[in-house]
């Protein structure tokens, strides 16, 4: 193998814990999420069914870009399709894919998150939803990659959340802040007698450029 198995091993154990922390996060129940890291033309991916805690080195599973299996006797995860649109259409290092509740609830009610924070410009600015179709299925991958045009995470209709970044940890940080801010959309919407302000166009491009100024000094804007 021409690939370096130090490397491999390093970005699976990454992987992994990745996993486990959507789990230990509540952004996953079980097994219903996945998670993907790219390296070089491999595509290391959560196998479907297995318990992240139990996963070990030995089970280490990944896919080229093309969706055969390289690496690996477990089966990987029946969202493959999506994980493998993303890696052909943009530059995502790494996949995560949740089924988080708040999201999930802001995915059944409308065709966009509104927006209610001005952290929806840290993930290109309001977050849409993907049309409803089947798991698994190229229909639903098609739809996520519209969904996700100038975006780097999008909720999926009536099924949960995806979100890519240039690792593992920024992929889930930006999982979490999507799960965060559909918390607050959906607490401030319930307040009965009240309808939540938002933020104008203008306000969202105003804090994205503040946001990329932050990024290059801190991971933590104020
Ligand atoms: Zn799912």
């Amino acid at each position: 193998m021409k690939d370096h198995p130090d490397h491999l091993a390093a970005a699976w154990s990454e992987l992994v814990a990745t996993a486990r922390r959507t789990v230990a996060d509540g952004l996953v129940v079980g097994t219903s999420g996945n998670v993907s890291v790219r390296v070089k033309d491999l595509v290391l991916v959560t196998p479907s069914g297995v318990p992240y805690d139990q996963l070990g080195p030995s089970d280490t599973t990944a896919v080229d870009l093309d969706g055969r299996q390289i690496i690996g006797r477990l089966r990987p995860t029946s969202e493959l399709p999506m994980h493998l649109a993303l890696y052909r259409s943009t530059p995502a290092t790494a996949v995560v894919h949740t089924h988080a509740p708040n999201a999930t609830a802001v995915s059944t009610l409308v065709p966009e998150l509104p927006p209610i924070h001005y952290m929806a410009a840290a993930l290109g600015g309001p977050v849409r939803v993907a049309p409803y179709a089947l798991y698994g299925s190229d229909e639903l991958a098609a739809n996520m990659l519209r969904a996700l045009r100038d975006r780097t995470a999008a909720l999926l209709q009536n099924h949960g959340t995806v979100a890519y970044g240039a690792s593992l940890g920024q992929a889930l940080e930006r999982t979490a802040q999507l799960e965060w801010m559909c918390r607050v959309w959906l607490t401030a919407n319930s307040v009965p007698g009240h309808t939540p302000s938002l933020l104008s166009a203008a306000q969202l491009d105003a804090a994205g450029d503040r946001l990329r100024g932050y990024g290059q000094r801190s991971s933590h804007p104020a």
